[in-house]
């Protein structure tokens, strides 16, 4: 199922979106007896049989819905329980375009950038992204695979990965780019408000093939700008799992964003960032499609 978050008649709602995006089912409609606080609450406590459960009703007993355009979609996930755990530099033709803003020569493959991306609030689809011009006049996109965790788990093996993973979003990892290089390390450029989206849903890892090959891409105003496949990462998703939970635990509702292929604003010449009245729109197939506008 493609789980969401979502506001119905000012109430703030769990359910799932039907594959094709035009109606969404209350998780009580789908025979979840208990409350759920939020997302993160149902990824952290759900079981199995409950899922199958529900599964079974989604499929056989054709729940009431409710059709998209009397709701507004949220993130999945508003407020994620840690900071976003972030991979930079995660498809090669992105490692080369960003050799020389980065000064990543004689960076090896094994050698993995993490970093961290703070947001209070995660936007979703549909919402305003905001701008900040005189302090970021260089905001640029990035369309990323978002992997949520299901299991906390701590030293967890490649082989294993799957396991802990609850699903998959779309990410947009929006970054001031002067920033993120001003301060040396990414933090600050990367967690100004409201520069964390995701959505539409986060779909099961049940519904994809594992490991996955997906095409991802992103257009600003309709004009394809980046366009890849999650096969091409560097440091593949159990890689990714592996190596972040080494003595360090991973929880349950924690967000991966795993890298963004090439073709980001500033590798152009001049650098197409992005500007008050813009349309951003990353898509993942069998994942969803994230657009917001620039405010
Ligand atoms: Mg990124």
């Amino acid at each position: 199922m493609h789980f969401i978050s979502f506001e119905h008649q000012g109430n703030i709602k769990l359910g799932a979106l039907l594959p094709d995006g035009r109606a969404a089912v209350e998780l009580s409609a789908l025979g979840f007896e208990r409350e759920f606080e939020n997302m993160v609450h149902f990824i952290q406590t759900v079981t199995e049989s409950e899922l199958s459960a529900a599964e079974s009703r989604w499929n056989n007993d054709n729940p009431q819905r409710i059709p998209v355009d009397e709701i507004r979609l949220l993130a999945p996930i508003t407020r994620p329980i840690h900071d976003i755990l972030c991979v930079g530099i995660n498809y090669r033709a992105h490692q080369e375009e960003s050799e020389e803003f980065f000064s990543l020569q004689g960076k090896k493959d094994e050698q993995h950038i993490y970093f961290s991306k703070r947001a209070s609030r995660i936007s979703g689809p549909d919402e305003g992204i905001p701008s900040y011009p005189g302090y970021d006049d260089c905001m640029d996109y990035e369309a990323e695979l978002a992997v949520i965790i299901g299991k906390s788990g701590r030293d967890i093996a490649p082989e294993d990965a799957e396991d802990y993973i609850f699903g998959y979003s779309v990410f947009n990892d929006v970054t001031a780019r002067a920033v993120q290089k001003q301060h040396v390390q990414w933090l600050k450029g990367k967690s100004l408000d409201g520069y964390s989206v995701m959505g539409p849903a986060i779909v099961h890892k049940s519904l994809l093939p594992f490991p996955l090959e997906l095409d991802l891409s992103c257009r600003v105003n309709g004009e394809l700008r980046q366009s890849s496949n999650t096969r091409l990462l560097i440091a593949d998703i159990p890689t990714i799992i592996s190596e972040l939970s080494q003595s360090m635990t991973l929880e349950a509702g924690d967000i991966i964003a795993t890298g963004t292929p090439a073709g980001v604003g500033i590798r152009f010449d001049p650098p197409k960032f992005l500007h008050s009245g813009d349309e951003v729109s990353c898509s993942i197939n069998l994942v969803g499609t994230l657009t917001n506008h620039i405010l």
